[in-house]
């Protein structure tokens, strides 16, 4: 058949696209490794963490693309998180309930939607994770230790039927796949970073008040910089890349270049 993979019971949801496209290769006994450098057989995670206002995402989504990998969001799992707590009004300290109700959840993404969309309770959460009330919070919620527990889990059995990823968030390289074939860790200053989201918000017809912004920055990297759990920290092994005086375009050009060098690599 096409789909020679074993495909697991709660993975309907989960099928991607780049099995897919494999599959698409075989039946029409054409060779992937002249699409691409990487063989299309071959899993491969790269990494990319970093603190918020990076570009990580957008970066993350692009080289995804341009490789030939799927893409997972880790920080849309802790906005899906923070949104539960909110819709059934369970206080953030109030740790097991909240836990509970995340399992209950069954966070998972939804992969055949581009970029892949984030499901709790098998509801299509959109862009109400990324509402301020939901940011807000989002921080503390993600220091909890069980709930990060679930998560790493959750994050491990996706790479599990998607082998070949681009995963971004904070604790990637460092906690949930050490051994990735490839790392990045972004950075940029805190003053260009409020300056991104500021324009960002302004281009959506937000009003943004950038001061304010930076605060929240601060505020964020430190509580994500802090927390005994899976902290925000550069993962051993990771390129470093400044992002603060560079577009999006270059700081792309630049992690693809080094993925396909590290490709080559024996
Ligand atoms: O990347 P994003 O801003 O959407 O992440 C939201 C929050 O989720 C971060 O501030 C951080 O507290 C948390 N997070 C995390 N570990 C990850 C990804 C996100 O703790 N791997």
């Amino acid at each position: 058949g096409i789909m020679p993979d074993t495909v697991q019971p709660d993975s309907v949801l989960e099928l991607d696209n780049a099995r897919v496209t494999r599959a698409l290769f075989r039946s029409l006994g054409n060779s992937p490794q002249a699409f691409n450098v990487f063989s299309l057989e071959q899993p491969i995670i790269i990494t990319i963490d970093g603190p918020a206002g990076t570009g990580k995402s957008s970066v993350a989504r692009h080289l995804a693309a341009r490789l030939g990998l799927d893409f997972l969001d880790t920080g849309a799992m802790y906005r899906a998180a923070a949104l539960i707590a909110i819709r059934q009004r369970i206080a953030i300290t109030d740790h097991e309930p909240l836990v509970a109700a995340v399992e209950r959840a069954d966070i998972r993404f939804d992969w055949s939607m581009d970029p892949p969309g984030v499901l709790a309770f098998g509801e299509t959460l959109g862009d109400r994770i990324r509402k301020p009330d939901v940011t807000a919070i989002v921080s503390p919620v993600a220091g909890i230790p069980g709930l990060r527990r679930l998560m790493v889990q959750r994050q491990r059995h996706i790479a599990s039927l998607h082998p070949r990823l681009v995963t971004e968030g904070r604790d990637q390289g460092s906690v949930v796949f050490p051994d990735a074939k490839v790392k990045f860790y972004l950075d940029a200053t805190p003053e260009e970073r409020a300056r991104r989201r500021a324009a960002q918000l302004s281009a959506a017809g937000m009003s943004a008040d950038e001061p304010r912004l930076l605060r929240e920055i601060i505020e964020r990297d430190r509580s994500d910089m802090s927390r005994a759990d899976g902290p925000l920290v550069c993962p051993e092994g990771a390129v470093v890349i400044d992002t603060s005086a560079m577009t999006i375009e270059r700081v792309i050009d630049e992690l693809e270049a080094r993925v396909r060098a590290k490709a080559r690599e024996p």
